[in-house]
């Protein structure tokens, strides 16, 4: 592993092997069941969150969300190999290496609404020195009938709660129908949290897939940030509906940003073979990536987990974990 990493995550002892193997898998911790009812594995989460390494240390909780089937995980996968190579130039790895990690797929069936884990957590020495705990997830919603969309709500707005970053995943544009899920989503996190923190979420990234208009916004950082004020501006002549959804996402989240990604190439979106190697990859695609990710990960870039003002740990974090998860069991 890199030099910057220690792993805080569970070990598998193999007797096989002579050297101990660490078993590195993403863990379902929270699932919707058929019935619309949430269930949290408390002792999953423990065993990550409350392992002797990380649990005093003050987590870093970084979050992909949103629909089906929009390249989340695979996107995840990128996020590991560069904690796994923190510091080296050459994360992303070498052109014939098949990507591993958060499952990830072709195809259009349905998967488990929930959140999963990475139950591997990263030590991270920030460049103040403090040493820091970073914390995966990979979340999942289905945002197709009135009664899933419920469900992904709180799926949304629960790792919104529990999260310093929220990764925001749509696909070509950000439309309107973005714009009301996410004030749903983050209507339902609020309510829940209202009657004891006063804080705001801290912050929330659109990241646009399949970009397609980089003559108009540039992929990237700075196009996305030029894009998405546009988006949100608010402006008089609006329909008060139209304003409402963008002062309320102005009003819940410390920092909004927003980065354009291009479309990742036939292979990646039609080959049902593909199993993630660069060479398969559009090179364009693979240069945004190597701009995404560092901006998003990188020590500096890091921010602590803050709740009503104060930095939580790991172990803070399952306790918040699980009284939220209490508000929506009601
Ligand atoms: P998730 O359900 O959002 O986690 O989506 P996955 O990561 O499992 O990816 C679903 C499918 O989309 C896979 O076949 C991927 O190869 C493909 N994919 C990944 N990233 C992108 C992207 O940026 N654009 C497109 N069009 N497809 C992608
Ligand atoms: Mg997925």
């Amino acid at each position: 592993w890199g030099s910057f990493t220690e792993k805080g995550g569970a070990y598998d002892w193999s007797s096989e092997e002579e050297e101990p193997v660490a078993r590195a898998e993403p863990v379902q911790v929270l699932v919707v069941k058929d019935d619309h009812s949430f269930e949290l594995d408390e002792a999953a989460l423990s065993r990550i969150l409350l392992s002797e390494a990380v649990r005093d240390r003050e987590v870093v909780a970084i979050s992909v969300a949103g629909a089906f089937r929009k390249g989340k995980s695979f996107l995840m996968d990128f996020m590991l190999r560069y904690m796994y190579n923190l510091g080296s130039e050459e994360w992303l790895g070498v052109p014939d290496e098949p990507l591993t990690g958060f499952s990830w797929r072709g195809g259009s069936e349905r998967e488990t609404t929930g959140i999963q884990i990475w139950n591997e957590v990263f030590l991270v020495d920030k460049p103040d020195s403090r040493k820091v705990a970073v914390l995966l997830m990979d979340t999942q919603g289905t945002f197709d009938s009135q009664s899933t969309l419920r469900d992904s709500a709180t799926v949304f707005a629960l790792s919104t709660m529990i999260s310093s970053m929220q990764v925001y995943n749509i696909s070509q544009n950000v439309q309107e129908d973005d714009l009301q899920h996410l004030q749903l989503f983050t209507e339902y996190g609020r309510l829940a949290m209202e009657e004891t923190f006063l804080k705001p979420f801290q912050s929330m990234i659109f990241l646009v897939r399949d970009w397609s208009f980089p003559y108009e916004f540039p992929y990237g950082q700075d196009g996305g940030m030029r894009f998405l004020e546009k988006r949100l501006k608010i402006s008089e002549n609006q329909h008060e509906e139209l304003q409402n959804v963008r002062k309320h996402i102005h009003s819940c989240f410390t920092n909004i940003s927003c980065f354009l990604l291009p479309h990742p190439g036939l292979k990646v979106a039609t080959n049902p073979n593909f199993d993630g190697r660069l060479k398969e990859i559009d090179g364009e695609f693979i240069r945004n990536l190597k701009v995404l990710v560092p901006w998003l990960l990188s020590p500096q870039n890091l921010d602590v987990k803050e709740i009503n003002g104060n930095n939580i740990t790991c172990r803070g974090l399952v306790e918040y974990f699980k009284a939220y998860i209490k508000i929506y069991q009601g």
